[in-house]
C-alpha cells in the first residue's frame, strides 16, 4: 500500500533493524523503544488492524514469531501487545504486535 511506512519496511525501501523475516513476517527493532527490548512483529501483507483481519492464522504466526524472539533474546518474561484503532493507542495502520521486555 502507498505511504505506509511499515510497507515500505517490508519492501526494504525504509531501513530497519531486522530480527526476523519469514514467508508472512518481518520483525525489526521498534525505533523509540519504550522498554530494553521493544520489538514489532510485522505483517508482509498490508492489513490495517487486528478489527481487518481475516486469517486467524497469521495471528498464531505473530505470536509464535515473537515468543521465538523472546526465546533467542533470554526473556524470561515480556508483553505482547496489540493495539488497536486510534482509541487503542494505534499510530501505524499496518498491522503489527509489540513484543517488549528486558531489564
Ligand atoms: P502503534 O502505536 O501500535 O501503531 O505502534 C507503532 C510503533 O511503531 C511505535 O512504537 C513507533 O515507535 C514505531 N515506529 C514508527 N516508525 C518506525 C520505524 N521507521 N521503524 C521502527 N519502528 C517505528
Ligand atoms: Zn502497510
Amino acid at each position: 500500500m502507498d505511504n505506509c511506512i511499515f510497507c515500505k519496511i517490508v519492501n526494504k525501501e525504509i531501513p530497519a533493524d531486522f530480527v526476523l523475516e519469514s514467508e508472512e513476517l518481518v520483525a525489526f527493532d521498534d525505533i523509540h523503544p519504550k522498554t530494553p527490548i521493544h520489538i514489532l512483529v510485522v505483517t508482509k501483507a498490508h492489513v490495517a488492524s487486528i478489527k481487518e483481519l481475516e486469517n486467524p492464522e497469521l495471528a498464531g504466526e505473530m505470536v509464535m514469531a515473537a515468543k521465538g524472539i523472546a526465546h533467542e533474546k533470554n526473556l524470561d518474561g515480556y508483553k505482547l501487545l496489540f493495539n488497536v484503532g486510534r482509541e487503542g493507542g494505534q499510530e501505524i495502520d499496518h498491522l503489527h504486535l509489540h513484543l517488549m521486555g528486558g531489564k
